[in-house]
């Protein structure tokens, strides 16, 4: 059965509801496209992924006001303090530094925010366009490219199967199930749960490398006092024996991945073992099919960019397509140029990172310590690498 979804010679299928594909599609419809979004899972399914994103500032000044009165609930990032377990170099990214602003009471670094809140909000806020179209739960079972238009193969919750057709498809779908053409044996995994803290000021976040791996922390958003989320990456084995721990032994492992200098670990919710899949498209962009968000790119997460560097493949590629609009050709390869320096350069950094600062080898423990440090007494450093990670590398 043929499903004649597409009447206008400028629709645009978007394969993915995740935050990257309806903010990708709320900005298409308020640029005058019709984008039709179709996701796989029901909206309860993803609503429920509790997992914490850190969104920079310079994400959260993008997604403001595409979400409008639709704001999810959010725990501000004002300081960031970065270390090495057992080393000297420790460094603090914090708010006024980076405006340099006289009176020093600039804006947070970023915000915090659940993914199912957000996704819960874009799906609001994409539910005010009218041009907008979203369907789940459709699965897009495959996409064959023609001349000039895109071909879909649709397949509902119920299993009754269609076609559609577009004059573009964008592939939003996130991380590459394994086994797919460019995804990479999965070799990282986190523990995930919400900690209680003494000691630490509200809006502290901390990026903490162990020996197994980087450990993150950060404020959550909550009404009933202050709380962390943790994201402790490491090996399969390690993240198989940390999570058949019993509560006070995970406690004390936890603590002393932390340092009693930082702060007291009071509590722990329940851990939950999530699969870290990285993974590159070579190319991101081929005649009418273009590939943004996870789905390009999944990085590791230890700089928490991964959503961040989405939105950015999201807003160069909307603003290519209003740019060269009738030319969808020459927008993508706009795209594919535009996109190549931040993603190569996030790449590097995450993929970097993990093992730097896992390595036992006395120079590279030396040097490390030596790099904080200066980070910490040099302010352009600090600011330079801030604004990195606030608003990534500018096309
Ligand atoms: C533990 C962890 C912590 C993280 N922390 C941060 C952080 O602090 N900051 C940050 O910026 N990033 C972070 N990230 C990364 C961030 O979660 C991702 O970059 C982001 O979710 C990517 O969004 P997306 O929309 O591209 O993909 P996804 O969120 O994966 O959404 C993809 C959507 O596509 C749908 N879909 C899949 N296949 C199909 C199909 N065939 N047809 C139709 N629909 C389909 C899925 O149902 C899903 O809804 C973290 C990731 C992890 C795992």
């Amino acid at each position: 059965m043929t499903d004649a979804i597409f009447d206008a010679p400028q629709d645009i299928a978007i394969l993915g509801g995740g935050p990257i594909g309806l903010a990708t599609a709320i900005l298409l419809a308020r640029h005058g496209f019709a984008p039709l979004v179709f996701d796989a899972r029901p909206l309860e399914a993803a609503r429920s992924d509790r997992r914490l994103l850190a969104l920079s500032r310079g994400s959260w000044q993008v997604l403001q006001p595409l979400l409008g009165e639709h704001l999810p609930r959010t725990a501000a990032i004002i300081d960031v303090h970065v270390s090495s377990a057992g080393e000297f170099g420790v460094t603090h990214l914090q708010a006024r530094d980076i405006d340099a602003r006289a009176d020093g009471a600039g804006e947070p670094l970023g915000v915090t925010v659940y993914y199912g809140d957000l996704l819960t909000a874009l799906s609001s806020a994409a539910q005010a366009q009218p041009a907008l179209r979203l369907r789940r739960p459709v699965q897009v079972t495959r996409v064959n490219q023609r001349f000039d238009t895109v071909d879909l193969e649709l397949c509902g919750a119920d299993g009754a199967r269609s076609t559609s057709s577009a004059s573009l498809a964008i592939h939003a779908e996130g991380a590459p199930q394994s086994g797919g053409d460019s995804a990479e044996p999965v070799r990282d995994w986190a523990l995930i749960c919400d900690v209680q803290l003494s000691g630490p000021a509200g809006g502290s976040a901390f990026e903490r490398f162990t020996r197994d791996g980087p450990l993150a922390l950060l404020p959550a958003p909550t009404h009933d006092g202050p709380r962390w989320s943790l994201v402790w990456c490491m090996d399969e084995a390690t993240v198989q024996r940390r999570g058949a721990l019993g509560d006070a032994a995970f406690r004390a492992e936890l603590q002393q991945a932390v340092g009693p200098r930082i702060a007291r670990v009071e509590a722990c919710t329940p851990r939950r073992a999530v699969p870290l899949p990285q993974q590159a498209r070579a190319s991101i962009a081929e005649q009418r099919v273009v590939w943004i968000g996870n789905a390009a790119q999944t990085l590791h997460p230890v700089a928490g960019q991964g959503l961040n560097l989405g939105l950015r493949d999201a807003l160069t590629l909307v603003d290519c397509l209003v740019k060269s609009r009738a030319d969808i050709p020459a927008a993508l390869a706009h795209y594919r140029r535009r996109r190549n320096a931040d993603r190569r350069l996030m790449r590097g950094v995450t993929r970097l990172m993990p093992p730097l600062f896992a390595s036992r080898a006395l120079p590279v423990a030396l040097a490390r310590s030596l790099g904080l440090t200066a980070m910490d007494l040099l302010p352009p450093l600090r600011r330079q690498w801030a604004r990195l990670l606030m608003f990534g590398l500018r096309d």
